[in-house]
């Protein structure tokens, strides 16, 4: 799944809760959910990845862009949008995780967490109008949830 999916979903998951553990646990169990749903990505392996840094700057990006225009369209809140941002930071980081694990590969840790990681990952993929379609529909449903909370 796309990296600014995962951020969304994360910081809307954030938005709903005000405990640090909730902030910590809930994006984290959430990336496993999504990456187990049939989807689409840009990039299938580490060397697609490097062939298309641009696109991933923009995915990165993404998340923490809509974040910030979110709060300040409700009224720019420092605590709830740092708070907003750690949600969807920690709902991409296992993606993190996994391309520190392609950097170094010898690391065991890395290596448990990339194999465990990849083994929750759905092996069906969607072609890319269905896919992207449905990772848009869920930013924007997460954008959605961010705002009529505040
Ligand atoms: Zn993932």
């Amino acid at each position: 799944m796309i990296l600014s999916t995962h951020f969304m979903v994360g910081a809307a998951v954030a938005n709903y809760t005000d405990s640090l553990v909730w902030l910590a646990l809930l994006p984290l169990g959430l990336h496993f959910l999504l990456d187990s749903l049939p989807h689409w990505e840009y990039a299938d392996t580490m060397e697609e990845l490097k062939q298309k840094i641009p696109q991933v700057v923009i995915d990165v990006s993404a998340g923490p862009l809509i974040i910030m225009a979110v709060s300040l369209l409700h009224g720019f809140d420092v605590y709830k949008t740092v708070w907003l941002l750690v949600g969807g930071t920690i709902g991409m980081l296992q993606d993190g995780l996994s391309l520190l694990h392609s950097v170094f590969p010898q690391k065991k840790l890395l290596k448990k967490f990339f194999d465990f990681h990849l083994s929750l990952h759905t092996k069906k993929k969607l072609g890319r109008k269905i896919g992207f379609g449905l990772q848009i529909v869920l930013d924007f449903l997460a954008v959605m949830f961010i705002g009529f909370y505040r």
